[in-house]
C-alpha cells in the first residue's frame, strides 16, 4: 500500500527495522550516515536501496529536516556505493519515490539504485 509521506515517522516500519538489526538484510555498504543493502525483490541485475541513518519519512521531509552533515553524508554514501558496485562507466539510475502517487511503500527515505544492464528510457 503507498504511504501518505506527509505523515509523522513510524519507528515500526521494516527500514527502521532494519537499522535496528532486528530484521536481516543483504548490506553493501554502511557509514554514519547510510545503511545500502540489496533490495529483496530486485528489478534489475543490481538493486540496492540506499537509506539514511535518521528518521526521515520521505524525500521532502530529509531535505527540509535533514542537517547539512545528514544530507551530504547521504548523497555521498548513494555515489560510494554506485561507484563501489562498478556502476560509474556503465551506468546506473537512481529513483525516489515520494507519497501515495509515487506509490511509495516503505515510509523510510529510500534511493532506489538500479544497475547491471542497459535499464533503457526512463518510463512513467
Ligand atoms: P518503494 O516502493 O517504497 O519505493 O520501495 C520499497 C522497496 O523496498 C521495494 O523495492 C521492496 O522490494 C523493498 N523491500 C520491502 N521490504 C523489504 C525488506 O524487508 N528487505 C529488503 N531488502 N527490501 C525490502
Amino acid at each position: 500500500m503507498a504511504v501518505d509521506a506527509t505523515q509523522p515517522y513510524d519507528d515500526q516500519n521494516i527500514f527502521a527495522k532494519i537499522l535496528r538489526g532486528e530484521i536481516p538484510n543483504r548490506t553493501v555498504f554502511e557509514d554514519e550516515w547510510a545503511l545500502a543493502f540489496h533490495d529483496i525483490n530486485p528489478q534489475a541485475p543490481i538493486h540496492i536501496l540506499v537509506i539514511p541513518k535518521g528518521a526521515y519519512v520521505s524525500w521532502d521531509d530529509f531535505s527540509a529536516k535533514g542537517s547539512e552533515a545528514e544530507i551530504a553524508g547521504f548523497i555521498r554514501a548513494v555515489g560510494h556505493v554506485a561507484r563501489e558496485q562498478g556502476l560509474v562507466a556503465p551506468g546506473y539510475r537512481l529513483l525516489a519515490n515520494a507519497g501515495i502517487n509515487s506509490h511509495q511503500e516503505v515510509p523510510h527515505l529510500h534511493v532506489h539504485l538500479f544497475g547491471g544492464k542497459a535499464l533503457g528510457p526512463m518510463l512513467m
